[in-house]
């Protein structure tokens, strides 16, 4: 990682823990779900409420490291308006950008701050707190209300 990306890196992911997007409770959720990283102790809480196939609001709450936390709050950010394809796309691409090279398969400009996650890359106990939240979200869309666990 060059020196640019991990001050990138350390930035997004400082600013997301201290101040989380879309921290809070949905009145209207239609699909919860709940994930569990018991290697770090990470726990999420997410609630999304679809009209048709759109994600028109999303919330999380939870407690767990800063990298578990800041993922959770740009995930959120990312998915808000998509639709559940779209969002399935996002997560395509955000797990070949911690799993592999970026820049050889995947298109940079349209991950956006999911760039920041490469970082994660090089410590694999990592990625499961930065993959948590998007499992949790697949099961919240799948209907799929059992506590999802990175194990
Ligand atoms: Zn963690």
């Amino acid at each position: 990682m060059n020196d640019h990306l991990r001050e990138l890196y350390q930035q997004v992911i400082l600013d997301h823990n201290q101040y989380p997007k879309n921290f809070k409770k949905l009145d209207n959720a239609t699909c919860n779900s709940e994930g569990y990283n018991p290697l770090c102790g990470d726990r999420i809480s997410l609630a999304v409420e679809l009209a048709g196939n759109v994600i028109q609001d999303i919330g999380f709450q939870g407690s767990g490291c800063a990298i578990s936390k800041a993922s959770a709050s740009i995930l959120t950010t990312m998915v808000k308006g998509k639709t559940i394809q779209e969002a399935e796309k996002l997560f395509n691409m955000f797990q070949n950008v911690i799993t592999r090279d970026v820049g050889t398969d995947v298109d940079d400009m349209e991950l956006g701050k999911l760039i920041v996650f490469a970082g994660v890359r090089q410590f694999p106990m990592r990625v499961k707190c930065a993959t948590l939240a998007w499992h949790t979200l697949q099961a919240a869309l799948h209907h799929q209300n059992e506590v999802v666990t990175t194990e």
